[in-house]
């Protein structure tokens, strides 16, 4: 899954079930030798029943991006779309991940998502990473709107592990092959920014 020891960089391909694209960017960073001195982790989805049934939560409805450790909140029950789970990390796949990144340590972390089409901008060195991902791949930079959001995956990881942090990618509705190449690509290019960091 990549070089052996330097930078650590996890990339998820899916959380929500019903938003795969990230798999066809998984793919193609399945193909690719990770650069020199990046330790690429590349796990295309963290909610394999969910991915399979074309569902957003897990296969106990569990909306995994509000089922993570760092500011959880309980929100719903089974049958509403963002259904937190019963506590903290209860889904398996959460602690499996959880456990996972711990062990890896990881300096950066990017989460796809769909169909917003955006980057939320950052602050400091991450806010720099994120900027150049989305300049790279040509999805705007801009500002969520609206929302609270609980027990999200990219908020533990980033105020768990240090320096480049973690983002989401929120795709469009679709992604084409050559999309798919061009993020693996920002990819590869911001895992350097945080390995020369
Ligand atoms: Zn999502």
């Amino acid at each position: 899954m990549g070089a052996k020891g330097g930078a650590v960089v996890v990339v998820i391909g899916v959380i929500h079930g019903d938003e795969d694209a990230g798999l066809l960017i998984t793919d193609e960073l399945l193909r690719m030798r990770a650069p020199s001195g990046v330790e690429l982790w590349v796990v295309p989805t963290i909610n394999p029943d969910g991915t399979a049934a074309d569902q957003r939560g897990n296969a106990n409805l569990v909306d995994l991006n509000r089922n993570f450790p760092y500011a959880w909140a309980p929100m719903g029950k089974p049958g509403y779309w963002q259904f937190s789970g019963s506590k903290r990390a209860s889904e398996p796949e959460t602690k499996a991940i959880v456990r996972f990144m711990r062990e890896m340590k990881q300096e950066l972390g990017i989460c796809y998502h769909q169909d917003l089409n955006m980057i939320s901008p950052g602050t400091g060195f991450e806010g720099q990473v994120r900027a150049q991902y989305a300049r790279l791949t040509g999805i705007p930079l801009k500002r969520i709107t609206g929302g609270t959001y609980t027990g999200v995956a990219a908020t533990w990881q980033r105020n768990t592990f240090a320096p480049g942090g973690a983002f989401v990618v929120e795709l469009g509705e679709s992604l084409s092959r050559d999309s798919a190449l061009v993020h693996a690509q920002a990819v590869h290019i911001v895992s350097m920014t945080v390995r020369d960091r």
